[in-house]
């Protein structure tokens, strides 16, 4: 570290931050701090590039430091900085819906507005017990989740969420879970591995054991994220969407992850080709210069809950201060004129089998055990330290971070990231990186 970012970080008081899914402790005695961003890069305060594996958190799809989303987050907030969204409206959030619609997957395309990926997944939760109870059938409040899945922080998200430790200490709520897809056949599978597409099947087993009158929806990522990058088995989203219509349950996509072209489509649904009746996203709707999410919702469940049926509202009881902030719109709209303009998503799908080489090329590092990638996704699975769950996926953390490249780790796994403007030399480095690391992990 040079003189002047000794400096720095001496200057910086770290004991009033309480920093979120963080070892509060262990960062402040030895923090990784990031000062500024441009591209495909973080720069470090010891003065260091460190290219971004991850898009920040999944989120900075279109690259840091764009100048055309902060030109128009300014010029927004000059001509009108807040306005409320509850009985009154303003152009530029309709405006907005209007361009989310027209790249939303078939019918998905009436947009409600929330602030984050946990606003917009209780939101879309709280849409699916509505739109039953509109049509007279209000015992369905049953909601499923997955094993290991992540749907943010909000009691409804940890409720349907499968990360253990994130709904422990919190048991108010209570829902049921799926198995996950993954399985052990599936080993450094490339894309979408071939075996487990039956374990959809384990939603007709809840639906024998409840009864399908008692549940409103099943929510999953098309992709699971968070949890460590698990594609799905071929067949099986189409199989769980089959499942759902057949008892006239909700499935719902959470797309805060796979939404905004990961994938090289706008949304997983388009590259599954598996429409949910519901979507969440948030992330790269702004390529997270401003905090946003949006839930898509069918016209089915719009009508249905808007629409004064059997026991429905003309309203929906529900919205956010900040739902629709002129702020956050500017930034939504100059961020899909980048992705439009740049060709964003294509390029998304045109480097994805680079990346899968280039990643399935690690395969022979010590301790790896599993490889799994789609889009502009991946992760690696280490085997874990004995006797020390997660020690060598910090250690992976840690030591990229060193290298120069972001990582986000789950246990021990490492997971991949990219923003969507990454080039082939790019995708080199990443594995060129991770190969000096994975190499000499303890
Ligand atoms: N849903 C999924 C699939 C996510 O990956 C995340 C965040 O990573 C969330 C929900 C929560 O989003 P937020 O952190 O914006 O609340």
């Amino acid at each position: 570290m040079d003189d002047a970012a000794q400096d720095l970080t001496n200057r910086t008081d770290m004991t009033a931050y309480w920093m979120p899914f963080t070892a509060n402790r262990q960062f402040k005695a030895a923090p990784r701090m990031l000062v500024s961003a441009s591209g495909m890069y973080y720069r470090s305060d010891d003065g260091r590039e460190i290219l971004d594996g991850t898009a920040g958190l999944w989120c900075v799809n279109a690259g840091h430091g764009r100048s055309e989303i902060a030109a128009a987050v300014q010029h927004q907030l000059m001509t009108l900085d807040y306005a409320p969204s509850f009985q009154m409206g303003h152009p530029i959030a309709f405006d907005f819906a209007a361009r989310l619609a027209r790249i939303a997957p078939p019918g998905l395309d009436r947009i409600f507005y929330v602030n984050s990926g946990s606003e917009a997944v209780d939101t879309a939760l709280k849409m699916a017990i509505a739109y039953h109870r509109a049509r007279g059938e209000g015992q369905r409040v049953r909601l499923v989740g997955r094993e290991r899945a992540y749907h943010g922080v909000g009691f409804g998200g940890i409720s349907v969420g499968g990360l253990v430790n994130n709904r422990r200490s919190y048991p108010l709520l209570t829902s049921d879970h799926i198995r996950h897809t993954q399985d052990p056949r599936n080993a450094f599978a490339r894309g979408l591995p071939l075996h487990g597409a039956e374990r959809a099947d384990d939603l007709e087993q809840l639906v024998a054991l409840h009864g399908a009158e008692t549940i409103a929806a099943v929510i999953v990522e098309p992709v699971a994220g968070a949890g460590g990058v698990l594609p799905p088995p071929q067949g099986y989203l189409e199989r769980l969407r089959a499942i759902c219509d057949k008892h006239g349950i909700l499935l719902i996509f959470d797309e805060v992850i796979t939404g905004f072209g990961r994938l090289g489509t706008p949304f997983a649904a388009q590259f599954f080709g598996v429409t949910p009746d519901l979507m969440t996203t948030a992330k790269g709707i702004t390529n997270a210069t401003v905090p946003m999410g949006a839930v898509f919702a069918s016209r089915k469940v719009h009508d249905a809950v808007v629409g004064g049926g059997a026991e429905g509202a003309v309203e929906f009881f529900h919205g956010y201060t900040y739902s629709g902030h002129p702020a956050a719109c500017a930034a939504g709209l100059a961020t899909l004129d980048i992705y439009e303009r740049e060709g964003l998503f294509a390029n998304a799908a045109a480097m994805a089998p680079l990346w899968e080489e280039a990643l399935h090329g690690l395969k022979d590092a010590p301790n790896v055990v599993d490889i799994r990638n789609v889009g502009l996704m991946a992760a690696i699975e280490l085997a874990p330290r004995p006797g020390a769950p997660a020690a060598r996926g910090y250690q992976a953390l840690v030591k990229t971070f060193e290298a120069g490249l972001t990582v986000r780790v789950a246990g021990d796994i490492v997971c991949l990231s990219p923003p969507l403007i990454i080039n082939a030399e790019q995708v080199g480095r990443v594995a060129e990186i991770l190969r000096g690391v994975l190499t000499y992990l303890d």
